[in-house]
């Protein structure tokens, strides 16, 4: 008989075996999950929890179930045809196509592995145009939450991938010439580069890019305008305005959001925000904003982030060196190619696959993230009810919960599996704790 050890498979049989294994793991586990919370959902439809009668009617409590359900079950639509997408470029051998296509017409070099990331941009972008339209156009639609015409939906599609194109051609040329040329430690480089230009992000996008598709004005109710700063005053916190945005434009939902960083932030509120708001309730909502800020949480993350990013790079040039991650994902690297003497850099075929794949072993990662997440808004939570009030920042979530239609009674491993925000009874039932000296 022979050795059927796993160890004695090829490291591409394995790296496949791993890499299918993985992905319909992630699949069924998040169906399941999605199943657990449109029953869930569904069996407390009936009644408002017993927390919330004298605050949400019955109707209200209605349509956030009926809103979850409908964006849950597209959910597993979106799941399943991702996963489809990510098979289709990798073991079924998309991506390998695409690249000998591309090989074919162009001969291998920055050109070709430029166009590669073009085209596999473009597709997988077209592939998700019927599932963002459906989603607005109809989900959100449906639910009286959308407010954009086609006309302007398509207008900020082709902002948006002009604005890709122009910003992140350059940039993977850059970080494709790290590649070929910084030696054995280019990921290194290419790390450094690429938080370099997130950094650079952070304070190009509120002045430069966001205006693209929004109007913002300085926030004009002196009272508000008052209280707010006076907030800000009270918890040590410098911004270089307040601005409202016209959120209004596209969706119902509301929000308000800290942007830039250092001396350039600022504060932004949705218009949607202001208006569903009593000022003492938007006040709160910016405690607990300035809460995050207090608590560092958002360096935090950052420099998460910066870490993340490094172990990602580092096995990425790790991996792009070893011909089973290229022939296990479904495709023949360059090196390998018949009339190619000294082959094609591999470079954007690494880029890729390690994009496809890492999603696959992530997954397993999300309820932790989530945790972390929960931990800081209960943090940013307390903050906000010593230093504004906590009766208030209960009365807005509330609102926010009602005029948003997120459910109050979401599937509890559903919630601890992917909420960064907790659900709103833990997150209510602590709020007159917070209040005690
Ligand atoms: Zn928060």
């Amino acid at each position: 008989m022979p050795p059927t050890n796993a160890s004695f498979l090829a490291p591409s049989t394995l790296t496949t075996l791993v890499f299918a294994a993985l992905l319909l793991a992630g699949l069924a586990l998040r169906l399941w999950l999605v199943s657990r919370q449109v029953r869930h959902v569904a069996r407390h439809r009936g009644v408002v929890p017993a927390a919330f009668t004298h605050r949400i009617p019955l109707a209200a409590h209605q349509k956030a179930a009926d809103y979850t359900i409908a964006k849950a079950r597209f959910g597993l639509l979106e799941m399943a045809l991702t996963t489809a997408v990510v098979l289709g470029w990798t073991l079924l051998g998309g991506l390998d196509a695409l690249n000998q296509a591309l090989l074919d017409w162009l001969g291998g070099g920055m050109v070709q592995q430029l166009a590669l990331l073009a085209c596999f941009a473009l597709i997988g972008g077209s592939i998700d145009l019927p599932v963002a339209l459906y989603q607005t156009f109809v989900i959100e639609q449906r639910f009286g939450f959308n407010q954009m015409t086609l006309r302007l939906w398509l207008a900020d599609l082709f902002k948006s991938t002009l604005l890709g194109a122009v910003i992140g051609l350059p940039m993977a040329a850059l970080v494709l010439w790290l590649m070929g040329t910084a030696g054995p430690l280019w990921w290194l480089w290419a790390w450094g580069t690429w938080m370099g230009f997130n950094l650079l992000l952070m304070v190009v996008f509120p002045l430069f890019i966001a205006p693209l598709f929004n109007k913002f004005q300085p926030l004009q109710d002196e009272s508000l305008k008052a209280r707010v700063t006076a907030l800000m005053q009270r918890c040590g916190f410098a911004a270089k305005g307040l601005f409202v945005m016209d959120g209004s434009r596209r969706s119902a939902h509301a929000n308000a959001y800290f942007t830039g960083f250092g001396a350039a932030k600022r504060v932004v509120f949705y218009d949607t925000l202001l208006k569903q708001l009593s000022p003492g309730e938007v006040e709160a909502v910016l405690a607990h904003e300035l809460g995050h800020f207090k608590h560092k949480h958002i360096t935090r993350r950052l420099i998460g982030m910066f870490a993340i990013s490094l172990t990602g790079f580092a096995l990425l040039g790790w991996l792009s060196a070893r011909a089973w991650f290229y022939t296990g994902l479904g495709v023949q690297p360059n090196l390998m190619l018949p009339g190619l003497p000294g082959g094609a850099p591999n470079d954007a075929l690494a880029l890729l696959l390690f994009l496809l794949a890492a999603p696959v072993f992530t997954v397993f990662v999300t309820p932790l993230l989530a945790q972390i997440s929960r931990r800081h808004e209960f943090q940013a939570d307390a903050y906000a009810a010593t230093q504004s009030s906590g009766a208030d920042l209960a009365s807005a979530l509330l609102k926010l919960y009602e005029d948003n239609a997120s459910t109050l009674t979401p599937d509890p491993v559903y919630a601890r599996f992917y909420y960064s925000h907790p659900p709103a009874t833990e997150r209510l039932a602590r709020l007159p704790a917070a209040l005690q000296p």
